[in-house]
């Protein structure tokens, strides 16, 4: 409804070519995602071999999408690597999902905001840093947004779009018309810690977690979860979501105490699903 209220202003404007840089968990599936949605994508990262990696692993995503040989090549054909970054200069957007570290993306806009169209959205992956502080180096701190993909990508229909305190109105919409077009169902939400989902999604989560320290079985907690009507229990979700951004979601909203059981796991590096071993074995 917001975006065709506001049709006149964004109408003239459609994504159809997207820079992500950064092609590791999330990135190479975003660009992924954007390809499998008729988008040319470029891919770029410090390491070709990650990138190279990266788009490997769009394979099935792609097969799922394009029934036809023809198609199918055309849609990895418009998944390109990039290591040299030299897309960003044509993209409509350009998305950041690079390592979660305020200086390097600081250092990273920074560098690119004289190279990208006027008319490009600027957008950042963040899960946990302030979109204005990414913004404060750029000479326009208001053309910045967050627009914040779910993982695993090619399953979760939500996506964020994140105003910071200085996004221009203008370019928060047009992260709504392109997670639109790609597909997804836009949230636009303030730049606060957890944002939306995670902020809802947390306390509940750490609530879950509290009571295994109290001797509550886990196993009892999903199967009442799922009870209820959850896909799956919030325990079981925590190890598919990775206990490491679990930790760090529980830290920043100041939910998860020093030295928990999550803190433990996380130290003896059972990270869930992706190293085998959290909560449950997955091995
Ligand atoms: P990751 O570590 O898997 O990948 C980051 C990639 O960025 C690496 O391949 C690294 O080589 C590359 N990189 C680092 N600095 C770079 C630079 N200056 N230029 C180009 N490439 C660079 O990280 P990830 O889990 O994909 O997270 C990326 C971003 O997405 C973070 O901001 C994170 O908060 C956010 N995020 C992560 C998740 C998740 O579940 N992992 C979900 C939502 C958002």
């Amino acid at each position: 409804e917001l975006l065709k209220a506001q049709a006149p202003k964004t109408q003239a404007w459609k994504p159809l070519r997207v820079h992500v840089i950064g092609a590791g968990t999330m990135g190479a599936d975003i660009a992924g995602w954007c390809v499998a949605n008729g988008m040319e994508a470029t891919l770029q990262d410090l390491s070709e071999e990650v990138i190279a990696k990266g788009i490997k692993a769009q394979g099935r995503v792609l097969k799922r999408r394009f029934k036809t040989k023809a198609a199918l090549a055309a849609a990895k054909a418009r998944l390109i690597a990039d290591a040299a970054g030299d897309g960003v200069v044509h993209a409509d957007v350009i998305i950041e999902a690079i390592v979660e570290r305020l200086d390097v993306k600081q250092e990273l806009f920074r560098a690119l905001e004289g190279r990208i169209k006027p008319d490009a959205l600027l957008a950042t992956n963040t899960s946990s840093l302030e979109i204005e502080a990414i913004a404060e180096p750029l000479q326009d701190p208001g053309r910045l947004i967050g627009i914040h993909f779910f993982n695993p990508v090619a399953q979760m229909p939500l996506v964020e779009v994140v105003r910071g305190a200085a996004s221009r109105e203008d370019e928060v919409l047009k992260g709504a018309t392109f997670v639109t077009a790609i597909g997804k169902f836009p949230l636009i939400t303030k730049s606060v810690p957890g944002f939306l989902v995670n902020r809802v999604l947390a306390p509940y989560m750490m609530e879950a977690m509290a009571r295994i320290e109290k001797g509550e079985e886990k196993e009892r907690i999903d199967e009442a979860a799922r009870a209820f009507g959850m896909p799956m229990g919030p325990i079981e979700l925590a190890d598919t979501v990775g206990l490491d951004v679990c930790a760090h979601v529980g830290k920043i909203l100041g939910l998860s105490p020093e030295g928990s059981h999550l803190d433990r796991l996380v130290a003896a590096k059972k990270l869930g699903k992706k190293t085998g071993e959290g909560f449950y074995v997955w091995k």
